[in-house]
């Protein structure tokens, strides 16, 4: 479902990415690791268009994404092929980014009728069942103010999810929330996870790695440091930078 080849992104003389190698299967979870600085936020930024690769390219269902070096010819996807890739990768964010004057059922019908031209009708009631499956449906005439971290963290999933992605990008979904509401989140996770949803998922949260991810990813220094079951990298891992991270995290 991804693929990234070679990708290299710097800003200005910082390395940040550096030739980083990546597979991501239909239906499977990747939860990736590393300490603040490694790069995760800016390979999740770079698969959905937001950040630009200087090298290297990056494939999602095999249409091309961003740059790619052919020959010594930069390769640039249109404007229309962009937005088209954007509407098929939901992203859930560290700090939800909810629209902060429109109210939950807003916020989740917006995109599918402004992006996909669906019917107002349509959208809402499709926004009903996904409020109801991240158990929200009470709550579509409030505003994010009015809700906890936790809830504000399930509606931008559930406008994620409008969309109908192919792909789900979260970017250290539970950060920004108290201890006690990070479950709730993690639960509305897993259950996608269950579903067959792929997904990319950046966390801490080594619990819910070891539970839900096909695959877990170290990364450190722009690099994919080790990669495999979580097994075998929560418990057995082969490099020195990996346990001393964990040493950190667990
Ligand atoms: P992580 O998510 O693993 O903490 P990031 O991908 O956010 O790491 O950042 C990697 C490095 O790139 C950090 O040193 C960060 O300060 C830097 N960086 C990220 N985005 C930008 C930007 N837009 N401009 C300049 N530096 C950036
Ligand atoms: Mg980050």
């Amino acid at each position: 479902m991804v693929e990234l080849r070679s990708v290299h992104k710097s800003f200005g003389s910082l390395e940040v990415l550096r030739g980083l190698d990546l597979e991501v299967r239909k239906g499977e979870v990747t939860v990736i690791l590393g300490p603040s600085g490694s790069g995760k936020s800016t390979l999740l930024r770079a698969i959905n268009h937001l950040e630009k690769v200087d090298k290297g390219w990056i494939s999602v269902d095999g249409a091309l994404v961003g740059y790619r070096r052919s020959g010594d010819k930069l390769y640039e996807l249109r404007e229309r092929d962009v937005l088209k890739q954007r509407t098929q990768i939901g992203f859930v964010f560290q700090n939800f980014n909810l629209f902060p004057h429109l109210t939950v059922l807003e916020n989740v019908v917006e995109a599918p009728i402004s992006a996909l031209k669906r019917p107002r009708k349509e959208a809402v009631a499709h926004a009903g069942t996904l409020l109801d499956r991240v158990g929200l449906a009470d709550k579509a005439d409030a505003y994010p103010k009015q809700l906890s971290g936790g809830q504000q963290q399930r509606v931008a999933i559930a406008r994620a999810l409008a969309l109908e992605p192919k792909l789900l990008l979260f970017d250290e979904p539970t950060s920004a929330l108290d201890p006690e509401l990070v479950g709730e989140v993690l639960d509305v996770i897993k259950d996608l996870a269950s579903q067959g949803t792929t997904m990319i998922v950046v966390t801490h949260e080594i619990g819910f790695a070891r539970e839900v991810a096909d695959t877990v990813v170290f990364m450190d220094e722009g690099l994919i440091v080790e990669q495999g079951a979580p097994g075998d990298v929560l418990d057995r891992p082969r490099h020195d930078r990996t346990r001393a991270f964990l040493s950190k995290v667990l």
